[in-house]
């Protein structure tokens, strides 16, 4: 029986000690009259994760996707034209929820393993003469296939059709682990989640919402209550929320938000680039090919890896649960059974990315897919952090 078990699923994602301990206090007066000396630091120190000094920052209990409801419900009509592409299974569940607010969803099919097509947008967005298009959807990072867009050459794109869109970007799975900035690239709706870069356990939706957004949500006439942006608005001013905040995982994010700092958000961007780049490493060395189609659309935070032709991914992953507990992520929808994939995101170091890729090669292997050589994969990435990691802040 495995005792043990690791996590490389792309979230949920590890949580440290520190956080840990942080979350593990009494119950606490969400009321008590020195409350916001915690809270607020919490919202001024966030905005700097997302990189805005211009914008609100939004805790709503939730997962990722009640930060996307959020977004849409409260700055958009039904009926409402906004612009996506469908290249993943996050960026389908998006445009799913959409669909089902009532909005008018323009889609714009890709191949699994690309991202967002910003010469195909830019062509929609000129054509638009009407500006009929309310809001332009971006998954930064499709956890899904391992791709990452291109979010400030999306702004770019916008900027040169003279488009007055809404830019939403979903970074979910890339916030606070690679590099977002909202008011450069004149994001207006930024959704991310507490299970991912964020180290928390599920239950926070956190996200940031431009000036421009906040102006818009004051007119639409889609209906909310429970993620109203106005409750939150005036409750927030003084260092309270609207109803019972999950008070132990805002201490968690207090413990993560330190971590982060004392890291360096730089840093820590840094550190995601280049364990990513070892377990690429390692896919090359065992000879098999990356879901993300070519180098621009690599991801930072999670790779996917296409199996052989004739092999289900799924006995790999569940071999690897069995066997060795080490959970990867599975693949989902179009890409089920084709691919497996291994989250790099949030507490990790070299050390602990070896035991994965150590981990994969053997279930692999396991299940009969021979032409991955033993060791090939980790003596890659083993000599890629061994040499490559000098160069890194100490
Ligand atoms: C995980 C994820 C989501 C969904 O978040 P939940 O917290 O599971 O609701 C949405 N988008 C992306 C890119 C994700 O990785």
């Amino acid at each position: 029986m495995v005792l043990v078990r690791s996590l490389f699923v792309p979230g949920p994602t590890n949580v440290p000690d520190t956080v840990r301990k942080a979350i593990d206090v009494p119950m606490e007066d969400h009321r008590a009259p020195d409350l916001p000396n915690f809270i607020l630091p919490l919202f001024e120190d966030l905005k700097k994760v997302f990189k805005t000094k211009t914008g609100q920052v939004f805790l709503f209990p939730a997962s990722g996707t009640g930060g996307w409801e959020a977004s849409m419900s409260n700055t958009l009509n039904p009926g409402d034209k906004v612009l996506a592409a469908r290249f993943g299974q996050f960026s389908h569940l998006w445009i799913n929820l959409c669909e089902r607010l009532g909005l008018e969803v323009q889609i714009v099919e890709c191949e699994w393993g690309t991202g967002v097509p910003l010469e195909i947008f830019g062509e929609i967005l000129a054509a638009d003469k009407t500006h009929s298009i309310k809001a332009v959807l971006a998954t930064q990072n499709e956890t899904a296939t391992g791709v990452k867009s291109d979010i400030a050459n999306l702004r770019v794109v916008m900027d040169e059709a003279k488009h007055p869109a809404m830019l939403y970007v979903d970074g979910v799975s890339s916030i606070a682990s690679v590099d977002f900035q909202m008011d450069k690239w004149g994001v207006d709706l930024a959704v991310s989640g507490s299970q991912k870069g964020f180290m928390l356990p599920a239950g926070l939706a956190i996200m940031a919402a431009s000036k421009k957004a906040l102006e818009a949500s004051k007119k639409v006439t889609m209906r909310r209550c429970y993620f109203d942006f106005k409750d939150m608005i005036a409750t927030n001013a003084t260092g309270y929320f609207p109803y019972t905040p999950p008070m132990t995982l805002l201490r968690g994010l207090r413990a993560s938000l330190d971590r982060i700092f004392d890291e360096g958000l730089e840093n820590v961007f840094e550190r995601h680039s280049f364990l990513a780049e070892g377990v690429r490493r390692a896919v090359s060395a065992w000879g098999l090919n990356l879901c993300a189609k070519s180098p621009q659309w690599y991801s930072d935070t999670v790779t996917a890896i296409v199996v052989p032709d004739g092999r289900d991914a799924n006995d790999v992953i569940k071999h690897a649960y069995n066997r060795y507990g080490l959970s990867l992520g599975a693949g989902l929808s179009v890409v089920a059974g084709k691919v497996f994939r291994i989250g790099h995101l949030g507490d990790l170091n070299e050390l602990m990315l070896m035991s994965a890729i150590s981990g994969a090669e053997m279930a692999m292997r396991d299940v009969g897919i021979l032409e991955v050589k033993p060791g090939s994969g980790v003596a890659a990435a083993q000599e890629f952090y061994r040499i490559e990691g000098q160069a890194l802040p100490k």
